[in-house]
């Protein structure tokens, strides 16, 4: 008998009807044999509507009451499916992420998870019965309920797969499985049938929502056995995995964007050393995480430098910056927060120079300047103005996914 892990999204659980569907693959899979452990979501768009019924009473209420108010979604999630699968007479029972024993750090709204105690779920487990658990929420030192950030209950789904030692965590959402570029926006997306775990981290933090970052992150340090695949379709996903077959054959895996881009561009900074120092000791030192950093070269003693930040920090950045402006020493700042970045992602182009010199061209061919470039190893991002991004993914894949071709 096998322990398998099955995560639902809010699309696989929005109504009525949706639920019974779930209740029916989380049951056939136990009638089966295995044993299952299935994290819900909130159903639909439920966690966009709690955000906006606390706006309504206080746009700045604080992160606990944020969180108390949040983990409701997932909670409202396994009880109904808990009655769904108990009309289909299965043993189940549902539990919240205290009571499955997620212990998480004390930030709210983007907790880490520290520890899982299993013991409750694996006495659930020996019982027969399937364990529904509310994804996205834990419990921190302090017995207060904590989320780990949106998107997060892929994340509580491997990790309860790692604690338990699962043979397999299946990530059932709305999409056959990991495309070439979001299916929904880029006509011509193609489905992988697997991808490695590196590939699949950069894709996931480059913008590609369909797997909350972390939890990749995660099921490649504890070598969890991931597979992304519908609720609705049936059809065979896509596995997320450390090695894949055709490794040298494709050189790009996928394009992203992310419009959660701004950039900030110091002017006239002194050119001697220490300025790069200081500048981004204060943005750490004030949790500020920087991503793309140019810097020009330096004429007539002064030089400039520009990084990217996300939107929700360019504010505080600034401010920050504005209140150091003597010990750093600069003319002016700008702040531009009508950008974003779109990336592509292969294992194979650190060996092909050729790979992003592709990618230009393609934004040349519909006339899209680029205002930023960063590489690595499996990646190349640029950064344009956020109206040209769509245009910008379908022309870069249709580039290295030509209709009627392979891929490069
Ligand atoms: P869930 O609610 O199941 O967690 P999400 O909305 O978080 O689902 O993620 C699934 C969505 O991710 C898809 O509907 C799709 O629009 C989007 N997506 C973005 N990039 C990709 C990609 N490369 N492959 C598949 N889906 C993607
Ligand atoms: N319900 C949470 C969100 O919308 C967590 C999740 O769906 O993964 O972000
Ligand atoms: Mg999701």
């Amino acid at each position: 008998m096998s322990l398998i892990v099955q995560k639902f999204g809010g699309s696989s659980v929005a109504d009525a009807e949706r639920l019974r569907n779930v209740a029916r693959i989380i049951t056939e899979t136990r009638k089966k044999g295995h044993q299952v452990v299935a994290v819900l979501s909130a159903q639909g768009d439920t966690t966009d509507e709690l955000i906006e019924k606390a706006a309504e009473l206080n746009p700045n209420a604080s992160k606990r009451e944020m969180d108390m108010l949040l983990a409701c979604g997932e909670q409202m999630s396994i009880s109904l499916c808990a009655m769904a699968i108990q009309a289909l007479d299965c043993q189940v029972i549902s539990l919240t992420g205290w009571q499955a024993g997620m212990l998480t750090g004390s930030v709210y709204g983007n907790a880490w998870i520290k520890n899982i105690r299993t013991d409750r779920l694996q006495r659930e487990l020996d019982q027969g019965k399937i364990v529904l658990v509310a994804g996205f929420q834990g419990i921190n030192k302090y017995d207060d309920i904590t989320t780990l950030g949106r998107g997060g209950s892929d994340t509580s789904a491997v990790a309860l797969a790692a604690a338990l030692h699962a043979d397999l965590c299946q990530i059932y959402t709305d999409v056959d499985g990991v495309y070439t570029a979001d299916p929904r926006l880029v006509k011509g997306a193609r489905k992988l049938e697997e991808i490695t775990y590196d590939e699949m981290l950069e894709l996931a933090s480059l913008g590609a929502q369909v797997l909350h970052n972390r939890s990749v992150e995660m099921a490649k340090r504890y070598n969890v056995r991931l597979e992304v695949l519908s609720s609705f379709s049936g059809k065979p996903g896509t596995k997320v995995k450390e090695v894949v077959k055709n490794m040298e054959k494709t050189h790009v895996s996928g394009v992203a964007k992310d419009k959660n881009v701004a950039r900030l561009a110091l002017v006239g900074l002194a050119d001697e050393p220490g300025i790069a120092f200081k500048i981004f000791s204060l943005l750490a030192k004030n949790s500020i995480n920087v991503d793309i950093i140019l810097q020009s070269i330096g004429r007539d003693e002064s030089k400039d430098i520009s990084f990217t930040v996300v939107r929700s920090d360019a504010q505080k950045a600034r401010e920050l910056l504005e209140e150091n402006r003597d010990y750093i020493g600069f003319e002016s700042i700008e702040v531009n927060d009508k950008i974003a970045k779109v990336s592509i992602v292969g294992a194979g182009m650190v060996n092909n120079p050729g790979v992003a010199a592709r990618m230009f061209e393609a934004l040349y061919g519909v006339g899209i300047n680029i205002s930023m470039i960063s590489t690595s190893e499996i990646k190349v991002s640029v950064l344009m103005d956020e109206r040209d991004t769509d245009r910008a993914v379908q022309a870069i894949h249709d580039k290295f996914y030509p209709e009627f071709g392979t891929a490069l």
